[in-house]
């Protein structure tokens, strides 16, 4: 007897390189079986018919801002993630080493969808900005200690390279100390674009294999990764080599149809999608979700099953939490996403307010956490 069956949709998890139809069945909040006839003759408590729907693993939004009520750009992370096929949403940097522990009680523990945290290399978070403003909250040791005490739920440090995050000094120091605070607690980094210092190439430089960038796709000339003739930097590529992942961050400030396009026809596309969903970003005519972002990368002519893969598999990757989230594989969490891509005419507004036609779109269906319907 299972708990859940999904039948009859196309199941795309790139782990497993599955890519057709199956059903899934769950069973005490893990996956219990992929095939593609466990319906016949198996029984469960609820079935959900995804007959001309994808089924992937739940979503993974790898920057969000999900702490109301402590910082004033967040937004609530429940009905956001329920209604948008999220099953992991991590807080890139809206909380630091003194706030935490409010984080944990107040948004970790209420939430029925699974919240991670990069913990902000400036121990109040974007409690008030600029959060590096001020040197001795930029701590690598406090950050350090956070990462040690909760390492269920933290999985990197974040830091916002830019100069709206830096006092009067202006350095690249606070970088500097994000790196040591994620070397001492054996995380990633994810390193916010923006406007310098430091200098992207700078920034870019510093970063060791397996931190992030956010806001790769960002517009702003002296912050792009395309040079004035739109080609990629030779810095940038030069990084990703040395295995530097790059991710979306869209935002209500990141996210540049003109440099999308650009990337894409270079064949430069993200690790990993992400909204950067804050209290802006979720508004008219942007309204950021993951489906949204998504729905953009396909615009651009990113292949489905990349897309996928860039949503679910990547991020869990990066976070190191692929031996539990991210693939629909038996034992594995049950967090799935029921997505359905459907054909129209779409408008997809970029951060610059700038919209483009597409003609399909991803809208999410059903989003299952650990085996329960939780909403869409
Ligand atoms: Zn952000």
């Amino acid at each position: 007897m299972y708990d859940l069956l999904i039948t009859g949709g196309t199941v795309i998890d790139p782990a497993s390189g599955l890519n057709g139809r199956a059903d899934v069945a769950t069973s005490d909040g893990k996956i219990a079986a992929v095939e593609p006839e466990v319906a016949r003759g198996a029984e469960a408590r609820e079935t959900l018919d995804a007959t001309g729907l994808l089924v992937t693993p739940g979503l993974v939004d790898l920057h969000a801002h999900i702490y109301p009520g402590c910082t004033p750009l967040s937004v609530d992370a429940d009905p956001l993630m329920a209604r948008s096929g999220t099953t992991t949403m991590v807080d890139c940097g809206s909380v630091g080493a003194a706030t935490f522990a409010g984080f944990r009680r107040y948004v970790v523990e209420p939430s029925r969808c699974r919240v991670l945290a990069f913990v902000n290399i400036s121990v109040i978070g974007l409690v008030a900005m600029p959060e590096c403003g001020y040197g001795r909250f930029v701590d690598s040791n406090a950050a350090f200690q956070c990462i040690e005490q909760n390492r269920d739920l933290v999985v990197g440090v974040k830091v916002r390279g830019s100069r709206n995050a830096l006092g009067e000094d202006n350095t690249i120091q606070p970088v500097w100390m994000a790196i040591a605070a994620a070397a001492a607690g054996n995380v990633p980094v994810i390193m916010h674009l923006g406007d310098p210092p430091p200098a992207l190439e700078q920034g870019l430089e510093v970063l060791r294999p397996g931190d992030i960038v956010t806001h790769s796709f960002k517009g702003q000339p002296v912050t792009r990764l395309v040079d004035h003739a739109m080609r990629v930097k030779p810095q940038v590529r030069a990084a990703r080599e040395r295995g530097i992942k790059f991710d979306i961050g869209h935002g209500s400030g990141s996210f540049s149809w003109a440099v999308s396009h650009a990337l894409a026809e270079q064949g430069f596309w993200p690790d990993t999608i992400s909204t950067d969903v804050h209290t802006s970003s979720i508004k008219d005519p942007i309204s950021i979700d993951m489906p949204n972002a998504m729905s953009k990368m396909l615009h651009l002519g990113m292949d489905l099953e990349a897309v996928v893969r860039a949503s679910t598999l990547e991020p869990a990757r990066q976070i190191g939490w692929d031996d539990r989230i991210g693939t629909l594989a038996p034992g594995r969490e049950a967090d799935v996403a029921v997505l359905a891509l459907e054909e129209g005419q779409f408008s997809l507004t970029d951060s610059y307010r700038q919209t483009e036609q597409a003609s399909r779109r991803l809208v999410a269906r059903h989003t299952i956490r650990g085996g329960q319907v939780i909403g869409a």
